[in-house]
């Protein structure tokens, strides 16, 4: 499961869009694995979390810098193959 598939329509929200930029400027446009800095980069969440009272995903711009990461293509769909995304229950 990739955050696109998981987000939708939420990735096309300007607030994201912003956010995602703030992201990839302070990892300097690198991949946080490899260092590469060409190609498509995403930024990919470290946790979802999930509003338990709402039963609700925070939205993607909600998180903390520090919850998310640039990762090139190839390191993002690694990731996600190997490990599970921790979901914390807020
Ligand atoms: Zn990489
Ligand atoms: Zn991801």
């Amino acid at each position: 499961m990739t955050d696109k598939v998981y987000y939708g329509e939420k990735l096309f929200d300007p607030k994201w869009i912003a956010k995602r930029k703030r992201i990839l400027q302070r990892d300097s446009n690198q991949c946080t694995i490899c260092g590469k800095n060409e190609g498509r980069l995403h930024v990919h969440h470290k946790q979802y979390h999930i509003i338990k009272r709402l039963h609700k995903h925070v939205d993607p711009w909600d998180y903390h810098d520090n919850l998310l990461t640039t990762l090139c293509e190839s390191c993002h769909s690694r990731g996600h193959y190997r490990y599970k995304i921790p979901i914390k229950y807020i």
